[in-house]
């Protein structure tokens, strides 16, 4: 009896955790999607998109998505800044690759990150969310040309559920639906990456 009320209690009080990678090049919105996100999942508001500095080093936000607790990694994006992402591969259960669809220039430039961590032994296997962000900005034709770009990548990509969708951290558009895409994603894969289990 004891042991049928302390598992009870165990699964009632237990919370998976989980390890979400936010990588792209500087400047592509990875804070303000941040800030976006924490609003939708714990009603707080983010900070103002006009407060939000760069990010320098790694800024971290934990969210519960239904019983799971997501650990959100904001990573530095600047060139010589994207040294450091390789120290937080091993633990990381997803990558939330987030790409400025209004700044066609830098697409390409994006596009080669996105290739070198696809191709990253320790990535293998793991969800891949692409977000054509800033899409309040860009017109359609930038999402066209990310998931061409994507296309292009499929036989890296070939093993992993991976997806493209356009979004706007400032002003909310289908970051919902990105989440909800993406914890999903990370829950059929938990077999191949467990979770790092943390109790309440
Ligand atoms: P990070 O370097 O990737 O973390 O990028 P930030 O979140 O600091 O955003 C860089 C700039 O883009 C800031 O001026 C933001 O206000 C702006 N920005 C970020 N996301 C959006 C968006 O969805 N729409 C618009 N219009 N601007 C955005």
């Amino acid at each position: 009896m004891f042991s049928l009320v302390s598992g009870a209690y165990r699964y009632f009080t237990r919370q998976d955790e989980y390890n979400v990678l936010m990588l792209g090049l500087d400047s592509s919105g990875k804070t303000t999607l941040l800030e976006k996100i924490k609003h939708i999942h714990t009603g707080v508001l983010g900070m103002p998109a006009e407060n939000i500095l760069p990010t320098v080093g790694v800024n971290i936000s934990k969210v519960t998505m239904n019983r799971d607790l997501i650990k959100f990694m904001d990573l530095g994006g600047q060139a010589d800044l994207r040294g450091i992402w390789e120290a937080y591969f091993e633990d990381c259960h997803a990558i939330l690759f987030v790409i400025d669809s209004a700044n066609g220039e830098r697409i390409d430039e994006a596009g080669n990150v996105l290739i070198k961590l696809v191709k990253s032994e320790e990535l293998e296997g793991l969800p891949v969310l692409i977000l054509a962000n800033k899409c309040d900005l860009s017109d359609a034709g930038s999402l066209v040309k990310i998931k061409e770009m994507v296309n292009g990548m499929a036989d890296l990509l070939d093993s992993r559920d991976v997806r493209v969708m356009e979004a706007s951290g400032v002003e909310g558009t289908r970051v919902q639906t990105a989440m909800d895409w993406l914890h999903s994603r990370i829950i059929d894969n938990r077999t191949k990456r467990p979770p790092a289990a943390s109790d309440i």
